[in-house]
């Protein structure tokens, strides 16, 4: 049973049982997609059926995000705990390395994919990196295909919430891969572009602010964390 936040149903999961389920649905036939909301993603599915149904949708929903912890708890149904996008990402590339599982990288502007790909052999060794794409495509077609052509097991699709989510539910099949995640900005990370939150932030839950501070522009989107707090008492007196 999952739990409910405003909409959206949350696996309840440590990293370690989610990083299990992901080993599993890799290995089971079939496709199958991973999505991680933060607070911002369960506004979007508020306004958006078809974002909410791409999200629910899927096969495993993971809660990234120290908000979406606080509005479960407030809702007297808490979760185990933050799964974040980031690091589930390297639970299974830990567990993939030296497997005979591959990766596909899709997503970010040109040339951050294959910077990302380079990075993670050095750090995972033995991870079969199949292929990589820019997120800045016309036709999903083509790129379902390349990935289809690459063998990959598994895709990270950082194409930003969410059109990430919809992509995977709509071309998941297509792309003959048994497990496709969502991981919103990670390739950057991964790539170098742009620098993690240091780990007192990450331990405190505050890699929102780091992010702000960073990056002031995101003001306009971070402004749906206090309007999911909100919509969070709203449900709780409701
Ligand atoms: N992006 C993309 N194609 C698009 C729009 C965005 O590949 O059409 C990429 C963008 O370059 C960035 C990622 O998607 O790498 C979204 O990052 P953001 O930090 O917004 O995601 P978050 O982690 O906050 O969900």
């Amino acid at each position: 049973m999952r739990i409910q936040v405003l909409g959206v149903g949350f696996d309840n999961m440590t990293l370690d049982q989610a990083a299990a389920e992901g080993v599993r649905l890799m290995n089971t036939e079939g496709v199958h997609y991973a999505v991680t909301p933060n607070p911002e993603i369960v506004e979007i599915c508020r306004e958006d059926p078809e974002a909410a149904a791409a999200v629910n949708g899927a096969d495993l929903v993971l809660a990234d995000g120290i908000g979406v912890i606080y509005g479960a708890k407030i809702l007297g149904t808490p979760l185990k705990g933050r799964v974040t996008g980031i690091s589930f990402a390297q639970a299974l590339m830990e567990r993939m390395a030296g497997s005979d599982k591959s990766l596909f990288l899709l997503g970010a502007k040109p040339g951050v994919a294959e910077k990302a790909a380079e990075n993670l052999r050095r750090q995972y060794p033995g991870l079969n990196i199949a292929g990589t794409h820019d997120g800045y495509f016309q036709e999903d077609g083509p790129v379902a295909e390349a990935i289809r052509a690459s063998g990959a097991d598994v895709v990270f699709v950082c194409l930003g919430a969410p059109k990430q989510e919809k992509w995977m539910r709509q071309n998941g099949a297509a792309s003959g891969a048994q497990l496709l995640v969502g991981l919103g900005g990670c390739l950057d990370v991964f790539s170098g572009e742009v620098e993690r939150a240091p780990e007192v932030f990450q331990r405190l839950g505050l890699e929102w602010f780091h992010r702000l501070v960073t990056n002031p522009s995101r003001i306009g989107r971070m402004m749906k964390l206090p309007l999911f707090l909100v919509h969070v008492i709203q449900e709780k007196w409701a």
